[in-house]
C-alpha cells in the first residue's frame, strides 16, 4: 500500500485529540470500594431503606456456602429480626401446570395496586435451578417483576430440603424487614416441600384444577388436609361449570377431615388467574383467616410454635453432625458395621457400647 492509499484506508490512524478514556477510573475504584467495603451496617440501613438490589446481595449471603458469607448473613439475619414478623405469610402450592406463578402475577398485582408490598420467595429443593432461571421466574411474572412493590426471588438452587427451607425462613426475616407485608411462598404441590412452607406460613393455599380426571390430581390427602383454602383455578370459558361442580365437590371432602386447630373452616372458591375473577375473592378469604386466627391468638401462637419446631429441628441437625463428625464416633461406626456384617455382635450390645464410648469422647 502506497503512502496515499493508507491514507484514506479505514485501518489509518489519525492523528488528533487524544480522547478521554470512556472508563471513568475514580467511579471504578469507589464502586469496587463500596463492593468490598458492604459492611453489616450497609446491609442493614439499605435493608431498611427497602433498597430491593441490597436485599437481593443479602439473600444471595443467605444462600452462599461460604463461611465468611454465613457468618455476614448471620449478623445481618440477628439485626433484620427486629424489624421483621409484621407480614402476612401465604404458601402457594399445587401441581406443575395448575397455573401458580399465573395466579401468584394476578394476585400479587392486585395486592401492590391496594399498597401492600410483595414479595415472591420459592421452594423447589428438586431443582436444579442455576442463576440463568432467574430470567425464567421474571418472565414467568413479567409484569410483577417490573413492579416496584414487588420482589420476585427463586428457589435457591442446591441442597436439601430442610437446607433450602431454613435459607427461605431467613430470606423471610430480611424481605419482611424490607418491609414486604405479604409474602408468598411457592411450592410445587407433589413431595414434601408442601410440609416446611407449611411450617413457615400465616396461611397455606392450594390452587387445584377441574374436570383433571381424578380429583384429587396426585395431590396427597395430607397436602389437602394442611390447606386452609382449596381454589379451583382456571375457571374461565368453558371450564366454568365444572369448576363450580368441583368446588362443591371439594367442600364436601373438607368436610371429612378433622377440625383445624386454628378454628378455621378450610375454604373452597374458584378463580382465574386469566381474566382475574375470584382473585379479590381469595384475598377476602385470606382477610378472613387472619381475623380471625389474630382475634383468638393463633396466629401468634401458630408463628411461636414454628420457631419453636425450628429449634428443635436445629438442634437436632447440629448434634447428628457432631456426632458423626467425631473422629471416634467415625472409627466406632466403621468397626460396628463390620461387627455386624460378619455376625459377630448384635445391633443392641453395639448401640450401648457406642453411646459408653461417646460419652467419653465428650
Ligand atoms: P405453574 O406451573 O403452576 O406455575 O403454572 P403456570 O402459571 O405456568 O400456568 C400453566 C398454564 O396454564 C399456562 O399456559 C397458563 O397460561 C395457563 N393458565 C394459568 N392460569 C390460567 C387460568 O386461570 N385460565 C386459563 N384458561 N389458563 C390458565
Amino acid at each position: 500500500m502506497n503512502k496515499d492509499n493508507h491514507n484514506k484506508s479505514a485501518l489509518k490512524v489519525n492523528k488528533g485529540i487524544v480522547q478521554p478514556s470512556t472508563v471513568n477510573k475514580e467511579a471504578l475504584v469507589s464502586r469496587s470500594k463500596v463492593k468490598k467495603e458492604l459492611t453489616v451496617d450497609n446491609y442493614i440501613q439499605g435493608i431498611r431503606d427497602g433498597n430491593r438490589s441490597i436485599l437481593a446481595k443479602a439473600i444471595t449471603l443467605i444462600e452462599s456456602a461460604l463461611p465468611k458469607h454465613r457468618i455476614l448473613a448471620q449478623d445481618i439475619i440477628e439485626a433484620c429480626l427486629p424489624l421483621s414478623g409484621k407480614s402476612i405469610r401465604i404458601g402457594i402450592s399445587g401441581v406443575p401446570g395448575v397455573g401458580k406463578s399465573t395466579f401468584i402475577e394476578a394476585f400479587g398485582k392486585n395486592l401492590t395496586e391496594q399498597k401492600h408490598k410483595v414479595a415472591v420467595l420459592a421452594i423447589d429443593p428438586s431443582s436444579s435451578r442455576s442463576k440463568g432461571s432467574i430470567l425464567g421466574d421474571k418472565t414467568r411474572m413479567e409484569s410483577l417483576s417490573r413492579d416496584k412493590n414487588a420482589f420476585i426471588r427463586p428457589s435457591p438452587s442446591a441442597g436439601s430440603l430442610g437446607g433450602v427451607a431454613q435459607k427461605t425462613r431467613e430470606t423471610i426475616i430480611l424481605c419482611e424487614a424490607a418491609g414486604f407485608d405479604i409474602i408468598l411462598v411457592e411450592t410445587v404441590g407433589v413431595g414434601q416441600s408442601e410440609t416446611a412452607v407449611h411450617s413457615m406460613v400465616d396461611f397455606f393455599l392450594l390452587l387445584m384444577l377441574s374436570g383433571a380426571g381424578d380429583e384429587l390430581q396426585g395431590i396427597k390427602r395430607g397436602i389437602m388436609e394442611m390447606s386452609d383454602a382449596l381454589i379451583i383455578n382456571k375457571a374461565d370459558g368453558d371450564n366454568i361449570d365444572k369448576a363450580k361442580m368441583a368446588k362443591v365437590q371439594y367442600a364436601n371432602a373438607l368436610h371429612l377431615f378433622p377440625p383445624t386447630p386454628s378454628g378455621w373452616t378450610p375454604q373452597t372458591d374458584i378463580c382465574s388467574a386469566y381474566t382475574g375473577d375470584g382473585i379479590d375473592r381469595v384475598w377476602d378469604i385470606i382477610q378472613e383467616y387472619i381475623q380471625l386466627t389474630q382475634t383468638s391468638d393463633y396466629f401468634t401462637e401458630n408463628r411461636k410454635q414454628q420457631e419453636i419446631q425450628r429449634l428443635l429441628e436445629n438442634v437436632e441437625q447440629r448434634l447428628l453432625n457432631q456426632f458423626y463428625e467425631n473422629p471416634k464416633i467415625h472409627d466406632f461406626m466403621e468397626k460396628a458395621k463390620n461387627s455386624i456384617a460378619n455376625s459377630e455382635r448384635s445391633v443392641y450390645s453395639l448401640i450401648d457400647e457406642l453411646f459408653k464410648h461417646y460419652n467419653n469422647t465428650k
